[in-house]
């Protein structure tokens, strides 16, 4: 008999793992209160960003980020066949920019004079050296929303939207509308998962912006990192981002991060002063203690994915296989992600 799995969250870690239980002949439910990929991951620059991201992080997360980064070509492929929508997975690599060589270059980069780095982006600003990441790739992360959104139902996954989780129960979720049973439940609900269980996930705002170019002007090619923000490449306009902010649970955009988000951007390239702000938002990244995942069991039957913080779209693959494996039994939980590391 196929076991019966209910997932709080329909962000990119409920519906990967979902979609991957659901391919292994599990019976998944995912209980959403809003529309699924709403939240921080309608929010990402979908970079995944194995290299710039993981400077200062402990080997376990250098170690799992590596192992995602090399599923996602496989990923990107088997999903978009899956669920018929393009997620424009693209490996165009990254510069990140500082005004002299590191002492040591992070593994796969090198390092390039200011003519070097103008090279890869001409609009760059005069002076400014770069490391640059080929490997470096990025996803668009709302269609990556929508794609896993059909492959998980395709797969014959039940997906509820409305449904506002309140607690959880051994084996059991209580809902706005009744409690309902199961042989597992995952906790996926990102910034929000300390409203539901005892977990220590709490939210850390994100803000973004979009600049278009003037008719004729090309984007950029690759990645590109300096000044406190990132630009990244998308469609017909680019991605500059983050702030890093501690404000509870509010999304609201404000003037003055849009305005430091644009300025530093000028900084890097100094045309975007010509370019046309399209759109200004703000998401919830779900933050952890120690800065590191939660990917394991909370109590018998209870199992959480979060805490993925600024990498929850690169940690996508491998948090879907490592989850659906923890759940069927088949795999141990990495030690420096147990969630029981905190109590
Ligand atoms: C501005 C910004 C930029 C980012 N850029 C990147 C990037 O470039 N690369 C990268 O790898 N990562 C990036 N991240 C991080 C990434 O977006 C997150 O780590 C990831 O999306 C978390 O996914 P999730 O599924 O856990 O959470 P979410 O996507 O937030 O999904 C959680 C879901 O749970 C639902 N939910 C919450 N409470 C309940 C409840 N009580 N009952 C039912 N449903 C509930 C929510 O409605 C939501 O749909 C960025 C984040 C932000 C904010």
């Amino acid at each position: 008999m196929s076991r019966a799995i209910l997932i709080v969250g329909a962000g990119v870690a409920g519906l990967g793992i979902g979609w991957r239980l659901a391919q292994a002949g599990a019976k998944v439910t995912i209980l959403e209160r809003g529309a699924p990929a709403s939240g921080a991951t309608f929010a990402a620059a979908g970079m995944l960003a194995a290299t710039a991201e993981m400077a200062a992080a402990p080997e376990s997360e250098i170690a799992f980020a590596a192992q995602s980064r090399s599923l996602w070509p496989g990923f990107a492929a088997e999903l978009e066949a899956a669920s018929g929508i393009a997620i424009d997975y693209r490996q165009n690599g990254a510069l990140m920019l500082q005004p002299s060589p590191p002492a040591e270059l992070p593994p796969g980069t090198v390092w390039l004079d200011g003519t070097a780095a103008q090279s890869r982006a001409p609009m760059l600003a005069d002076g400014c050296g770069a490391i640059w990441a080929p490997d470096e790739a990025q996803v668009d992360s709302r269609a990556l929303g929508r794609a896993l959104a059909a492959a998980f139902t395709r797969a014959g996954g039940s997906l509820r939207t409305g449904v506002t989780v309140t607690a959880l129960e051994p084996r059991a979720a209580v809902t706005d509308t009744g409690r309902l049973e199961a042989d597992g439940v995952i906790l996926a609900a990102g910034a929000w998962c300390g409203q539901i269980a005892d977990v220590p996930l709490t939210p850390v705002k994100g803000q973004m912006i979009a600049l278009q170019p003037p008719p004729g002007v090309a984007l950029p090619e690759p990645v590109i990192w300096g000044n406190g923000v990132y630009l990244v490449p998308r469609d017909d306009r680019i991605l500059v981002g983050a702030t890093v902010e501690q404000a509870g649970f509010d999304t609201t955009p404000t003037p003055q991060a849009r305005d430091d988000l644009r300025a530093r951007a000028e900084a890097v390239i100094p045309r975007l002063k010509d370019w046309t702000l399209v759109e200004h938002w703000a998401g919830l990244r779900p933050h952890s203690p120690d800065g590191l995942p939660l990917l394991g069991p909370l109590a018998s039957g209870v199992f959480v994915a979060g805490g993925q913080y600024r990498n929850g779209i690169l940690f996508a693959p491998a948090i879907a296989d490592h989850m659906r494996d923890l759940v069927l039994g088949r795999a141990a939980v990495i030690p420096a992600f147990d969630p029981r590391r905190f109590t």
